[in-house]
């Protein structure tokens, strides 16, 4: 009996090691290779300093812990509320940053806006929606180190994947994922 359970653990051992190489070879098989391209990003929240730096995305997945320092990175900062942030708007930030070779986080003004913050910003500006995509999560203004704002606007442009506004008094950019549309304040 003893003997027929090593067999038996033994028998399992081998089966996992199988399944291993099976996994491992699959690994190579060109389709499934497609699927594991790493997708990275760099930002940095322009008030409090703090970086993401990594991987966000593999193939078609995002990251769920990639995007929880996200999240926490481009939160509401005048009053710390956070808001899962469309994952849609990071490849379009992962983009502007690859297509302008930049090698530095890009730099988050302004991401996830509460509605509280919206307000109180529409009071004291003309330039703020009133249902603005900030507070869906689907916005962020931003600069990209080494590129002028008026060079980001166009590559933003090129991307056709949303909103961009172009704010050149405090050179910065706005791009969102709603429709495809462009101003200049
Ligand atoms: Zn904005």
């Amino acid at each position: 009996m003893k003997n027929f359970l090593t067999r038996r653990k033994l028998l399992k051992v081998g089966l996992a090691g199988f399944a291993g190489i099976a996994a491992s070879f699959a690994g190579i098989l060109p389709a499934a290779a497609r699927e594991t391209i790493g997708y990275t990003i760099s930002i940095k929240n322009a008030h409090t300093g703090e970086v993401f730096k990594g991987v966000y995305r593999v193939g078609g997945y995002y990251v769920p812990r990639a995007f929880r320092q996200i999240n926490h990175i481009m939160r509401d900062h005048y009053n710390g509320d956070a808001h899962p942030i469309d994952p849609r708007l990071v490849d379009v930030l992962a983009k502007l940053q690859k297509r302008c070779d930049c090698s530095e986080p890009l730099t988050v003004l302004s991401g996830y806006r509460s509605p509280a913050t919206n307000a109180m910003l529409r009071r004291s500006s003309g330039n703020v929606a009133q249902n603005s995509y900030h507070m869906k999560g689907q916005a962020a203004d931003i600069r990209v180190p080494g590129s002028p704002a008026s060079t980001v606007r166009q590559v933003a442009l090129t991307l056709a994947a949303g909103g961009v506004g172009y704010y050149p008094r405090r050179e910065f950019i706005h791009v969102d994922t709603g429709d495809v549309r462009h101003w200049t304040a």
